[in-house]
Protein backbone atom coordinates (compact mmCIF):
# COMPACT_ATOMS: atom_id res chain seq x y z
CA UNK A 1 0.00 0.00 0.00
CA UNK A 2 1.63 3.68 -0.53
CA UNK A 3 2.11 5.71 2.39
CA UNK A 4 0.67 9.26 1.29
CA UNK A 5 3.62 11.76 2.10
CA UNK A 6 3.01 13.97 4.66
CA UNK A 7 4.53 17.61 5.50
CA UNK A 8 3.71 19.01 8.81
CA UNK A 9 4.90 22.51 10.40
CA UNK A 10 5.61 22.52 14.26
CA UNK A 11 5.49 26.22 15.48
CA UNK A 12 6.35 25.47 19.09
CA UNK A 13 5.80 28.62 21.03
CA UNK A 14 5.66 30.94 18.36
CA UNK A 15 3.02 33.18 16.26
CA UNK A 16 0.47 35.37 17.77
CA UNK A 17 -3.20 35.38 15.93
CA UNK A 18 -1.98 38.25 13.79
CA UNK A 19 1.15 36.29 12.88
CA UNK A 20 -0.72 33.32 12.08
CA UNK A 21 -3.58 35.15 9.94
CA UNK A 22 -0.58 36.53 8.01
CA UNK A 23 1.30 33.29 7.72
CA UNK A 24 -2.44 31.95 6.28
CA UNK A 25 -2.57 34.60 4.03
CA UNK A 26 0.31 33.94 2.57
CA UNK A 27 0.07 29.98 2.27
CA UNK A 28 -3.34 30.48 0.17
CA UNK A 29 -1.88 33.07 -2.27
CA UNK A 30 0.14 29.59 -3.08
CA UNK A 31 -1.85 27.26 -2.49
CA UNK A 32 -1.25 25.94 -6.26
CA UNK A 33 2.00 25.06 -5.33
CA UNK A 34 0.37 22.39 -2.66
CA UNK A 35 0.29 19.21 -4.07
CA UNK A 36 -2.83 16.86 -4.18
CA UNK A 37 -0.99 13.75 -3.52
CA UNK A 38 0.46 14.89 -0.47
CA UNK A 39 -1.00 15.83 3.10
CA UNK A 40 0.15 18.95 4.85
CA UNK A 41 -0.77 19.99 8.33
CA UNK A 42 0.20 23.12 10.74
CA UNK A 43 0.45 22.06 14.26
CA UNK A 44 -0.13 25.48 15.88
CA UNK A 45 -0.31 26.83 19.26
CA UNK A 46 -4.10 26.54 20.84
CA UNK A 47 -4.81 30.16 20.32
CA UNK A 48 -4.18 29.97 16.78
CA UNK A 49 -5.86 27.38 16.08
CA UNK A 50 -8.90 29.06 15.37
CA UNK A 51 -7.62 31.34 12.86
CA UNK A 52 -5.59 28.54 10.82
CA UNK A 53 -9.15 26.31 11.09
CA UNK A 54 -11.39 29.31 9.45
CA UNK A 55 -8.02 30.55 7.27
CA UNK A 56 -5.81 27.72 6.07
CA UNK A 57 -6.32 26.73 2.31
CA UNK A 58 -8.72 23.51 2.71
CA UNK A 59 -5.67 21.20 1.90
CA UNK A 60 -3.56 22.32 4.86
CA UNK A 61 -4.63 20.50 8.34
CA UNK A 62 -4.85 21.46 11.79
CA UNK A 63 -2.79 19.77 14.10
CA UNK A 64 -1.92 20.28 18.29
CA UNK A 65 0.96 20.47 20.06
CA UNK A 66 -0.28 18.74 23.14
CA UNK A 67 -3.43 17.19 25.09
CA UNK A 68 -4.25 15.74 28.30
CA UNK A 69 -5.26 12.20 28.56
CA UNK A 70 -8.15 12.57 30.38
CA UNK A 71 -12.14 13.52 28.39
CA UNK A 72 -12.78 15.75 31.25
CA UNK A 73 -12.17 17.24 34.97
CA UNK A 74 -10.59 19.24 37.55
CA UNK A 75 -7.25 19.20 35.14
CA UNK A 76 -6.55 23.01 35.40
CA UNK A 77 -5.15 24.24 32.46
CA UNK A 78 -5.21 21.54 30.27
CA UNK A 79 -7.13 20.49 26.84
CA UNK A 80 -8.87 17.24 26.34
CA UNK A 81 -8.92 15.18 23.14
CA UNK A 82 -12.42 15.42 22.38
CA UNK A 83 -12.20 19.60 22.82
CA UNK A 84 -9.86 19.42 20.24
CA UNK A 85 -11.56 16.78 17.83
CA UNK A 86 -14.77 19.05 18.03
CA UNK A 87 -12.72 21.92 16.78
CA UNK A 88 -11.38 19.72 13.73
CA UNK A 89 -8.16 19.43 15.00
CA UNK A 90 -6.52 16.55 12.96
CA UNK A 91 -3.21 15.33 14.07
CA UNK A 92 -1.73 15.91 17.83
CA UNK A 93 1.89 15.95 18.75
CA UNK A 94 2.56 13.36 21.50
CA UNK A 95 5.82 13.44 22.94
CA UNK A 96 7.90 15.31 21.26
CA UNK A 97 11.58 15.96 22.62
CA UNK A 98 10.58 19.38 24.34
CA UNK A 99 8.00 17.86 25.95
CA UNK A 100 9.81 14.97 27.12
CA UNK A 101 12.74 17.07 28.64
CA UNK A 102 11.11 20.25 29.88
CA UNK A 103 7.92 19.22 31.49
CA UNK A 104 9.40 15.49 32.34
CA UNK A 105 6.85 13.51 30.05
CA UNK A 106 7.36 9.68 30.75
CA UNK A 107 6.98 6.70 28.28
CA UNK A 108 3.70 6.11 30.24
CA UNK A 109 2.33 9.68 29.99
CA UNK A 110 3.02 9.70 26.27
CA UNK A 111 0.95 6.52 25.71
CA UNK A 112 -1.61 7.49 27.52
CA UNK A 113 -1.76 10.18 25.23
CA UNK A 114 -1.46 8.80 21.98
CA UNK A 115 -4.34 6.75 22.91
CA UNK A 116 -6.66 8.95 24.02
CA UNK A 117 -5.62 11.21 20.77
CA UNK A 118 -6.86 7.71 18.61
CA UNK A 119 -9.99 6.96 21.06
CA UNK A 120 -11.15 10.45 20.09
CA UNK A 121 -10.48 9.99 16.82
CA UNK A 122 -7.66 12.59 15.93
CA UNK A 123 -4.30 10.77 14.45
CA UNK A 124 -1.54 10.60 16.87
CA UNK A 125 2.22 11.98 15.92
CA UNK A 126 4.25 10.30 18.68
CA UNK A 127 7.81 12.17 18.39
CA UNK A 128 11.06 9.87 19.56
CA UNK A 129 14.53 10.07 19.07
CA UNK A 130 17.77 9.88 20.75
CA UNK A 131 19.68 12.42 22.72
CA UNK A 132 23.55 13.16 22.14
CA UNK A 133 25.06 11.23 24.32
CA UNK A 134 22.65 8.32 23.93
CA UNK A 135 23.78 8.54 20.03
CA UNK A 136 27.64 8.73 21.13
CA UNK A 137 26.78 5.84 23.29
CA UNK A 138 25.57 3.78 20.60
CA UNK A 139 21.97 3.38 21.90
CA UNK A 140 19.97 4.70 19.02
CA UNK A 141 18.34 2.00 18.26
CA UNK A 142 17.60 0.60 21.39
CA UNK A 143 16.26 4.04 22.45
CA UNK A 144 13.85 4.48 19.57
CA UNK A 145 12.87 1.27 19.59
CA UNK A 146 11.92 1.60 23.44
CA UNK A 147 10.07 4.54 22.77
CA UNK A 148 8.09 3.77 20.06
CA UNK A 149 6.83 0.07 21.62
CA UNK A 150 5.93 2.24 24.76
CA UNK A 151 4.43 4.89 22.71
CA UNK A 152 1.93 2.45 20.91
CA UNK A 153 1.18 0.02 23.71
CA UNK A 154 -2.08 -1.03 23.49
CA UNK A 155 -3.09 0.25 20.20
CA UNK A 156 -4.64 -2.08 17.71
CA UNK A 157 -2.95 -2.96 14.25
CA UNK A 158 -5.63 -0.46 12.49
CA UNK A 159 -4.68 2.65 14.72
CA UNK A 160 -0.77 2.39 14.64
CA UNK A 161 -1.65 1.97 10.53
CA UNK A 162 -3.06 5.17 10.77
CA UNK A 163 -0.72 6.57 12.93
CA UNK A 164 2.28 8.82 12.00
CA UNK A 165 5.61 8.21 13.79
CA UNK A 166 8.31 11.00 13.54
CA UNK A 167 11.86 10.64 13.95
CA UNK A 168 13.88 13.47 15.41
CA UNK A 169 16.89 13.17 17.15
CA UNK A 170 17.41 15.52 19.68
CA UNK A 171 20.52 16.70 18.87
CA UNK A 172 19.29 18.02 16.00
CA UNK A 173 16.18 19.72 17.05
CA UNK A 174 17.16 23.60 16.24
CA UNK A 175 20.52 22.83 15.89
CA UNK A 176 21.22 23.85 12.41
CA UNK A 177 22.66 20.31 12.53
CA UNK A 178 20.60 16.47 10.70
CA UNK A 179 21.33 13.53 10.56
CA UNK A 180 22.78 11.91 7.37
CA UNK A 181 19.58 11.00 5.50
CA UNK A 182 21.16 7.05 5.37
CA UNK A 183 21.13 7.34 9.18
CA UNK A 184 17.50 8.12 9.32
CA UNK A 185 16.87 5.77 6.75
CA UNK A 186 18.16 2.77 9.39
CA UNK A 187 16.27 4.10 12.22
CA UNK A 188 12.74 4.09 10.08
CA UNK A 189 13.33 0.81 8.85
CA UNK A 190 14.69 -0.49 12.36
CA UNK A 191 10.95 1.33 13.63
CA UNK A 192 9.11 -0.87 10.81
CA UNK A 193 10.49 -3.90 11.84
CA UNK A 194 9.85 -3.24 15.50
CA UNK A 195 6.03 -2.77 14.91
CA UNK A 196 6.07 -5.81 12.32
CA UNK A 197 7.62 -7.02 15.52
CA UNK A 198 5.29 -6.37 18.31
CA UNK A 199 1.95 -5.52 16.40
CA UNK A 200 2.31 -6.64 12.99
CA UNK A 201 3.43 -6.57 9.37
CA UNK A 202 0.15 -4.90 8.03
CA UNK A 203 0.72 -2.05 10.62
CA UNK A 204 4.67 -1.73 9.71
CA UNK A 205 3.72 -1.27 6.31
CA UNK A 206 0.93 1.41 6.64
CA UNK A 207 2.18 3.78 9.15
CA UNK A 208 4.03 6.63 8.25
CA UNK A 209 7.31 7.77 9.57
CA UNK A 210 8.60 10.92 9.28
CA UNK A 211 12.00 12.77 9.78
CA UNK A 212 12.42 16.05 12.09
CA UNK A 213 15.46 18.07 13.33
CA UNK A 214 16.49 21.01 11.13
CA UNK A 215 14.75 20.24 8.54
CA UNK A 216 15.29 22.81 5.28
CA UNK A 217 13.64 23.51 2.30
CA UNK A 218 17.71 22.81 0.64
CA UNK A 219 17.52 19.68 2.48
CA UNK A 220 14.63 17.86 2.73
CA UNK A 221 14.48 16.12 -0.41
CA UNK A 222 16.87 13.94 0.50
CA UNK A 223 14.84 12.80 3.49
CA UNK A 224 11.84 12.19 1.35
CA UNK A 225 13.52 10.49 -1.45
CA UNK A 226 14.52 7.89 1.26
CA UNK A 227 12.35 4.30 0.68
CA UNK A 228 11.09 4.58 4.36
CA UNK A 229 10.55 8.63 5.01
CA UNK A 230 7.53 9.36 4.20
CA UNK A 231 7.83 12.97 5.06
CA UNK A 232 9.09 15.87 7.46
CA UNK A 233 8.09 17.12 10.70
CA UNK A 234 9.57 21.00 10.55
CA UNK A 235 10.13 23.27 13.46
CA UNK A 236 11.81 26.66 12.60
CA UNK A 237 11.75 26.32 8.86
CA UNK A 238 7.70 26.06 8.96
CA UNK A 239 7.44 29.44 10.52
CA UNK A 240 7.41 31.10 7.19
CA UNK A 241 4.93 30.49 4.20
CA UNK A 242 7.60 30.65 1.53
CA UNK A 243 9.65 27.99 3.19
CA UNK A 244 6.50 26.13 3.64
CA UNK A 245 5.84 26.58 0.16
CA UNK A 246 9.25 25.53 -1.09
CA UNK A 247 9.33 22.58 1.15
CA UNK A 248 6.06 21.25 -0.31
CA UNK A 249 7.57 22.11 -3.86
CA UNK A 250 10.31 19.50 -2.72
CA UNK A 251 7.88 16.71 -1.21
CA UNK A 252 5.27 16.95 -3.82
C1 LIG B 1 10.57 20.17 15.83
O1 LIG B 1 10.19 21.13 16.49
O2 LIG B 1 9.97 19.09 15.88
C2 LIG B 1 11.75 20.34 14.98
C3 LIG B 1 12.18 19.32 14.27
O3 LIG B 1 12.35 21.57 14.97
P1 LIG B 1 13.45 22.12 13.91
O4 LIG B 1 12.94 21.77 12.55
O5 LIG B 1 13.51 23.58 14.17
O6 LIG B 1 14.73 21.39 14.21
Amino acid sequence: MARTPLLMGNWKMYKTVAEARAFAEELGQHSQALGTAVDYAICAPFTSLHVLRVMLPAQVKMGAQNVYPEKEGAFTGEISPLMLAEFGTQYVLAGHSERRTLFGESDQMVNHKVRAIVDAGMIPVLCVGENLSQKESGQTQAIVSGQVTQGIAGLSSDAVARAVIAYEPVWAIGSGKTATAEDAETVAREIRSVIAEHVDAAAANAVRILYGGSVKPDNIAGFIQQPNIDGALVGGASLKASSFVEMASAIG
